[in-house]
């Protein structure tokens, strides 16, 4: 097939390295082992959230008057902190699904090293793969799923090879 024929991907994210799903879960699987991160977590988002600490990754909680509320959160990646509003932080706490698969998602873009990759006019189209959105959703989904929650995105996650 000629490179122009292929269905375009629309990126919603930077352009970052590539990386397979296969690759996003044995990050997001090490990250679980790493922080223990099991069906309790969900119940223990303040903790988990302190975990993270230990680890040099940095959640800050925002005032809602003060965020702008363009984005659900965001990531700091050159100095390892994640904002959020405080009321997600408050529903992440209190088990809401959405408010806890926005913090993994900003985990993942930290985990996952997201750094704009620049490329030339020349160079292929990009594909889902490369997007730094679609990576940490996919890495949000691993870690939600094994807090035992599963997001209507969902994708065919393999746990066959968890240990
Ligand atoms: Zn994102």
């Amino acid at each position: 097939m000629d490179e122009d024929d292929k269905p375009k991907y629309e990126l919603r994210g930077n352009r970052v390295t590539y990386r397979s799903a296969d690759e996003i879960e044995d990050s997001a699987k090490r990250f679980c082992k790493l922080f223990g991160v099991t069906k309790k977590t969900r119940r223990n988002i303040a903790q988990f959230i302190e975990s993270l600490s230990t680890r040099q990754i940095c959640v800050d909680m925002i005032d809602d008057r003060e965020w702008l509320w363009v984005t659900d959160g965001v990531c700091l990646p050159e100095r390892f902190t994640i904002l959020l509003p405080n009321s997600t932080y408050e529903k992440a706490c209190a088990g809401d699904e959405t408010a806890t698969s926005t913090l993994c998602h900003e985990i993942g873009h930290l985990v996952l090293a997201h750094k704009a990759v620049l490329h030339n006019a020349k160079s292929v189209k990009p594909s889902k793969e490369e997007d730094a959105e679609w990576q940490a959703d996919h890495f949000a989904d691993y870690v939600v799923s094994r807090m035992g929650i599963t997001m209507c995105r969902q994708l065919t996650l393999n746990f066959d090879s968890w240990k």
